[in-house]
């Protein structure tokens, strides 16, 4: 059973604000130690005009290292044009600047809606592997490239389903608790809903989330609606969180902090950046 309440406590830190909804899992394994960690979603450097966007990614690094995370994950769409070289080097410059280990998922503005050779030479070269495993506090953590379900790509989308059922099954066999990192959510509202800009293709999408099911997924953490979206599948929380670019349900812009307690109970709760005026309201592009 998935518990929602709303929660308010006191910000861990005077240049935060705080709201957002908790989230109870109630089945995580032992293996997930206690930790923090915190989901950046869709810097796009450029979407909310070029020198605001930077400017507040600079400021949620800032926040971020002065509080006490163990990791964070941006969720895609790192720049607006993923073919832009001085974006590319910006976003590095600035991400860089982190104190924890932070890991990327590609987006369709980093990689292409459909990814080809060059896009995503240019992507690796720029920021590494765009998928990958990595355990962190007891979690695996998967950085999914939800491109190749969005979009498949011949010989690539291959290779990321076998990787995936792979390192899931793994997972399993371990008992360690699986959290999904992508750009793509599998769906906003309902997994049975059509296929739009938003959400993954239905088959892809049916296939993802049962193995998910399968094989101790305990939450999908995603972007890409530039909105705070939570949803969940059969227990597993899905969370799609607002930006620092550009947001479309009101939302200041900000990211969210998740932590796991004790007992194994993940909770999660959006952050608001405090941001100087000119930088609170979304520039044209
Ligand atoms: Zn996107």
């Amino acid at each position: 059973m998935t518990i929602f309440r709303l929660h308010s406590f006191a910000p861990m830190h005077v240049a935060l604000c705080l709201m957002g909804l908790f989230f109870a899992l109630p089945h995580l394994t032992a293996t997930a130690a206690p930790c923090t960690f915190v989901q950046v979603c869709d810097t796009q450097l450029g979407m909310g005009g070029y020198d605001e966007d930077k400017a507040r990614f600079r400021a949620a690094v800032k926040a971020i290292n002065a509080m006490d995370v163990n990791w964070v994950v941006i969720c895609g769409d790192l720049v607006d044009n993923g073919g832009d070289e001085k974006a590319i080097a910006d976003f590095r410059e600035i991400v860089e600047t982190f104190t924890v280990p932070c890991y990327l998922a590609p987006g369709n503005h980093d990689v292409g809606g459909v990814p080809t050779e060059a896009t995503l030479a240019r992507y690796r070269k720029a920021h590494g592997p765009d998928y990958f495993a990595v355990e962190n506090s007891g979690f695996k953590i998967m950085i999914l490239n939800t491109q190749f379900w969005k979009g498949p790509m011949a010989g690539e989308t291959e290779k990321h389903d076998a990787w995936y059922l792979e390192e899931l099954a793994k997972a399993k066999e371990t008992e360690t608790p699986v959290l999904l990192v992508s750009h793509y959510p599998p769906f906003l509202k309902t997994a049975d809903e059509e296929e739009i800009y938003y959400n993954l293709p239905l088959e892809a999408r049916a296939r993802v989330l049962s193995a998910a099911k399968e094989n101790g997924v305990r939450a999908w953490l995603a972007g890409h609606a530039h909105k705070n979206v939570l949803t969940e599948y059969e227990g597993i929380p899905i969370v799609v969180s607002a930006t620092t670019s550009r947001n479309f349900d009101g939302a200041p812009y900000g990211f969210r902090v998740w932590s796991v307690d004790e007992q194994g109970a993940l909770s999660h709760t959006y952050k608001a950046l405090e941001l100087p005026e000119e930088l609170q309201k979304p520039k044209k592009k």
